[in-house]
């Protein structure tokens, strides 16, 4: 059945390269929640890729002469465009991704907050004079563009995780090729198809579908591209480094986490609970961001874990496209298979299930939200990211102990803690080796704060005024003879 969008001239089967819409459609892209085909996009090859990068690198230097004012407008344009497009991208987000259409209003919402912000940002990129070293000469700074940007993308958040990259960096002069994940290109081209209608001129952003690995070696051995991009697995962005080395290029990282839910004994439990529910479930559990390990200190554990399996029985399993549905499927019936074993390995080792721990039976990739408790360390749940709908509990005694287990992992994106003591709460953010702390809330985003992990979650930050730096080389100027 066709979905049934205001604008049908938004769901694009082809490829946009160099301000055109081109490509064989093959390639089918299904709704996860009926297995139903969608559309069908390209399977462009490295010899596309590299097209794609030559167009990116022919509108590079006119893009970057315009006047700020000017880049500004047209991202502005493509804001409100978004906005006013939001009902359509958010079917067509979550027909080919899953997740409940509220939530897809709100990443579309998010990934447009994102142009706005550096719709705005772009006028205020500004060079800097230092003191000299010489009475008679000058320094300067100049902040100039990159270049060429490859972004390569998930397909948790299909539009977010590209506003994210491509709004900073077309706003500072950059132009940008992206590669969306297979699963869900039909969001990226919408967008896609917005920036043209909002007068992005030819080149300035591409999008290109097909093969991962042929394309991420045109990304990352090109010399004209100076920046690679990449948010997904943290197997995948090491191969990219590894590879953009011969180029030496520019490495943006976003990578997986396994972000730690700490609820102290002082906590306002309730709160820790719909702080749960949000840091846990949201995406069904499918964010980088969410929290993949609960700890909770002894006295307060059977209270916290009766509130949780309260409000979880509150969660609806279904399709996303259906009133009141808070979880939708999983991406793949791989996706389910890393929970089921998550689940096993957990109960091998003498964990409980409360809640859930099953398919659901509704079938496809539909899982229980499951709850269980008697986590420890030695779990293959406390060393990898499950990204999918289970809440492990892991009892804990003391600080010092808690924080030592949150920190005793590879990872380092977002970490979560409750506690009204303000002492603890200073001391506990400080010792989370973490890039982003949620303290009492566990929902953190914002296109205002530099999202992005330290260790192996990622070396680079966006949003706010720091998620232009990627984008940006600065270049001294030694003025003499003066
Ligand atoms: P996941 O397993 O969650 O899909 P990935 O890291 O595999 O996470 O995928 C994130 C993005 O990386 C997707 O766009 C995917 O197509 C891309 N990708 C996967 N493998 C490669 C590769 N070898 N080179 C470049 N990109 C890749």
């Amino acid at each position: 059945m066709p979905l049934a969008l205001h604008d049908p001239s938004l769901l694009r089967n082809q490829c946009y390269l160099g301000g055109a819409f081109v490509g064989e459609p093959v390639e089918p892209v299904d709704n996860p929640a009926t297995g139903e085909e969608l559309a069908r996009v390209p399977a462009l090859d490295a010899k596309a890729a590299t097209a794609a990068v030559e167009a990116a690198a022919q509108a590079f230097k006119p893009w970057s002469r315009r006047l700020a004012k000017e880049r500004s407008s047209i991202l502005r344009r493509w804001f409100d465009l978004l906005i006013a497009n939001r009902d359509d991208l958010a079917l067509i987000l979550t027909s080919e991704q899953g997740k409940p259409l509220a939530e897809a209003l709100g990443e579309i919402d998010y990934a447009a907050s994102y142009v706005e912000f550096y719709a705005e940002e772009a006028k205020r990129v500004s060079g800097e004079t230092l003191p000299s070293h010489r009475v008679d000469g000058r320094i300067m700074v100049l902040r100039q563009p990159t270049g060429v940007v490859a972004a390569i993308t998930p397909w948790n958040f299909p539009a977010a995780m590209i506003t994210r990259k491509v709004a900073p960096a077309i706003a500072v002069g950059c132009t940008v090729v992206v590669k969306p994940a297979p699963e869900t290109p039909l969001t990226a081209l919408a967008i896609a198809e917005l920036a043209h209608r909002a007068g992005l001129p030819a080149g300035v952003l591409n999008v290109i579908t097909g093969p991962a690995a042929p394309i991420g070696e045109v990304f990352t051995s090109h010399p004209a591209v100076r920046v690679v991009g990449f948010t997904g697995s943290t197997a995948v962005g090491k191969l990219l480094m590894r590879q953009a080395a011969g180029t030496v290029k520019k490495v943006a990282l976003e990578l997986g986490g396994n972000a730690p839910f700490i609820v102290f004994d002082d906590a306002d439990l309730d709160a820790a609970v719909e702080g749960a529910i949000a840091a846990k479930f949201r995406n069904m559990g499918q964010t980088c961001v969410c929290a993949n390990r609960i700890y909770v200190q002894r006295p307060v554990e059977r209270a916290f874990v009766t509130k949780l399996a309260a409000a979880m029985e509150r969660l609806k399993v279904g399709n996303g496209l259906d009133a009141g549905t808070t979880q939708g499927p999983l991406i793949t019936s791989r996706a389910v298979e890393k929970v089921e074993a998550h689940i096993a390995d957990a109960l091998a080792k003498g964990a409980v299930v409360h809640m859930g721990g099953r398919r659901h039976s509704l079938g496809g990739t539909f899982f229980e939200p499951t709850l269980m408790t008697g986590i420890t360390q030695d779990m293959t749940v406390a060393r990898e990211e499950t990204f999918g709908p289970l809440a492990p509990v892991f009892a804990f005694d003391t600080e010092d102990e808690v924080v030592a287990m949150a920190n005793d992992t590879e990872f380092g994106l977002a970490g979560y803690f409750y506690s009204r003591d303000i002492g603890r709460i200073f001391r506990v953010a400080e010792e989370l080796e973490y890039g982003m702390v949620g303290i009492n809330s566990g929902l953190i985003s914002t296109e205002l704060a530099p999202f992005g992990g330290i260790k192996e979650s990622g070396n680079s930050r966006e949003g706010s005024h720091h998620g232009v730096e990627e984008f940006l080389e600065k270049k001294y100027l030694f003025v003499g003879g003066i």
